[in-house]
């Protein structure tokens, strides 16, 4: 794990916060993806910034923009969510929490790395997605990373060595640690 989103950072995040929006951050429109909205800084900010905390329902069924929190478990990420592009190498990792009794979630999305003033804030899909919705698994993927994989995939769609690099990568939701460490529990 990487000190930036430890467990113990995590707790006091979704202890404080069901809703937030760094300041710094704003919607605006994408560089890389032409036409296509995007979050991006206003300023420098380092590595481990909160970037939102977005609480929802939680959904039983993907959607194009949804994230997924657990098996058969989803919400909608609210105005700032919908907006964060996928990246092969992302700067932001998706965190998550299941809220006892209220049937809702929250997520947060960290900066997991040092972020220039003007950069669009991305994660990568296949950190919290089994799958994504047809349409979305037939995209190009446009983020211009050398280690682009082509396509926007799901955790599921992924090679093995993309899964196992993820999986000791600290970027990867619990859900999917807890799926994969059970799927090689399993296989050995
Ligand atoms: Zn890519």
């Amino acid at each position: 794990m990487m000190p930036y989103f430890d467990n113990a950072d995590m707790q006091y995040i979704f202890a404080k916060y069901t809703h937030f929006f760094h300041p710094e951050v704003e919607v605006g429109l994408s560089k890389n993806i032409k036409s296509q909205k995007t979050i991006k800084t206003i300023n420098d900010l380092p590595d481990g910034t909160v970037i939102f905390v977005h609480t929802g329902k939680v959904i039983s069924a993907n959607t194009r923009t949804s994230i997924q929190i657990g098996v058969n478990k989803h919400i909608e990420p609210g105005r700032y969510g919908v907006y964060t592009n996928h990246s092969c190498e992302p700067n932001g990792v998706i965190r998550t929490k299941m809220n006892a009794f209220s049937n809702t979630a929250t997520i947060a999305l960290i900066a997991s790395k040092e972020l220039k003033k003007g950069e669009e804030v991305t994660f990568d899909y296949a950190t919290t997605e089994n799958f994504l919705t047809p349409e979305a698994l037939l995209s190009k993927c446009l983020c211009g990373s050398v280690k682009c994989r082509g396509k926007i995939m799901g955790f599921n769609n992924i090679s093995e060595s993309q899964r196992q690099f993820l999986s000791n990568s600290g970027l990867l939701a619990d859900h999917l640690v807890e799926q994969y460490r059970n799927f090689m529990n399993c296989s050995n």
